[in-house]
C-alpha cells in the first residue's frame, strides 16, 4: 500500500504554523506566518490570499520549515529575513545591528522638517548601527552630508551598504569609533544625532526575547541608562557647529532627565517629544541664538 504523504497546502500551512507559533508565545503568530512564507514563495500576502490551495514544492517546504524553526525560537522577523523597512526604505539588517523602529522614523522625519530648508548640514550619527537614521536623512536632505559612527564594524559595514542601496553613499563617511574617539574636530557638524544603547541595564533580563537576540552593546545604557547621553553632551562642542542642534531617541521615563543634561551642555531651547504609543520618544536641543532654537520649540509634542 502506498503511504498517504501530507500534501502541504499554503492555507494548510499557514493554520499549522500559526498555533505552533502561538504555543511558543510568538506575538502575532499568524501575520509571522505570513510573512515568512511570502519570502520563501516570493509572493505578496494577497497572493497567498487568492492562492490558498497551492501545494508548497520540496524545496520550498525545506526552506520554510529553517524560518518557522528560528522564529519558534524567538529569533525576529528582521533578522531571519535580513531585512526591515523604515521611511521608504527597505534596509538590510544583521545581528551586529540593533532593528529600526516605527518610532524612530518620528525623530527621521522632525530632523528632516528641521533641516529642509538650511542649505548644505554636516551630521553626524553616533551608533550608526543598521544606518537607519543616517541613510534615511541623507535620502531626505539632498544637500546634506554625514558621517556616521559606530563602535561595531560589521554595523559600519552595514550602513555603508544601505547607504549605498539607497543611492547616498557619496555623500556618507563611515568610521568605526567610541563616540566621538576617532571623530575629525573640524568641520563642525551642524546636526549631531544618536539613538544610543538607553535600557537601564536591571531591565535587560526582563526584556522581550525576541529584543534579547539583538546586540546587548545596542541596548545597554549602564545603571540608568543615562550613560551614553552623558558621553555624548559633555564633549558635544568638540564638534557640533555652536548654531548646530542635537537630537536623540531616548527610552521610558528619560524625558527629564535627558533634557536636563541638555540644558547642563548650554542648550536652551530643549523639547522632549512623544512616540505613538504616548511615550516620550525623542528630545530635540539648540540655543536660542542658533538656527534651530525657536524652531525646536515649535516642534509638535506628539
Ligand atoms: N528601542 C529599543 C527597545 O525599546 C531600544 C533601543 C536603544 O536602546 N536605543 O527595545
Amino acid at each position: 500500500m502506498q503511504e498517504q504523504k501530507t500534501v502541504w497546502t499554503i492555507l494548510k500551512i499557514l493554520d499549522w504554523t500559526r498555533q505552533y507559533f502561538a504555543s511558543k508565545g510568538v506575538e502575532n503568530p499568524r501575520l509571522d506566518a505570513e510573512v515568512l512564507l511570502c519570502a520563501v514563495l516570493r509572493k505578496s500576502r494577497i497572493q497567498l490570499y487568492t492562492n490558498f490551495d497551492e501545494p508548497l514544492q520540496e524545496n520550498e517546504l525545506k526552506q520554510y520549515r529553517t524560518y518557522v524553526a528560528r522564529r519558534a525560537a524567538r529569533e525576529p522577523v528582521a533578522y531571519i529575513l535580513g531585512k526591515k523597512g523604515f521611511m521608504d526604505y527597505e534596509f538590510k539588517v544583521t545581528r551586529d545591528t540593533l532593528i529600526p523602529r516605527p518610532e524612530t522614523e518620528l525623530l527621521v522625519e522632525n530632523l528632516i522638517r528641521l533641516n529642509r530648508e538650511k542649505g548644505p548640514r554636516r551630521i553626524l550619527d553616533l551608533g550608526c548601527g543598521s544606518g537607519a537614521i543616517i541613510d534615511s536623512l541623507l535620502g531626505g536632505l539632498p544637500e546634506a552630508t554625514g558621517m556616521a559612527v559606530d563602535i561595531n564594524p560589521g554595523a559600519v559595514a552595514v550602513t555603508r551598504e544601505n547607504a549605498e542601496t539607497i543611492g547616498v553613499a557619496d555623500r556618507l563617511e563611515v568610521l568605526v569609533s567610541d563616540l566621538y574617539a576617532r571623530v575629525p574636530r573640524e568641520p563642525k557638524f551642524q546636526v549631531v544625532v544618536s539613538n544610543p544603547p538607553y535600557i537601564p541595564e536591571g531591565d535587560l533580563p526582563g526584556l522581550q526575547q525576541e529584543v534579547q537576540k539583538e546586540p546587548r552593546a545596542a541596548l545597554d545604557g549602564g545603571k540608568d541608562g543615562l550613560d551614553f547621553y552623558r558621553r555624548i553632551l559633555e564633549d558635544i562642542w568638540q564638534v557640533l557647529d555652536p548654531r548646530g542642534m542635537v537630537a536623540f531617541e531616548i527610552g521610558i521615563h528619560e524625558g527629564e532627565p535627558v533634557a536636563e543634561l541638555c540644558r547642563k551642555a548650554g542648550f536652551d531651547c530643549v523639547k522632549v517629544c512623544r512616540d505613538y504609543g504616548d511615550v516620550e520618544r525623542m528630545v530635540f536641543a539648540g540655543k536660542g541664538d542658533s538656527d534651530y532654537g525657536h524652531e525646536i520649540l515649535e516642534i509638535k509634542e506628539r
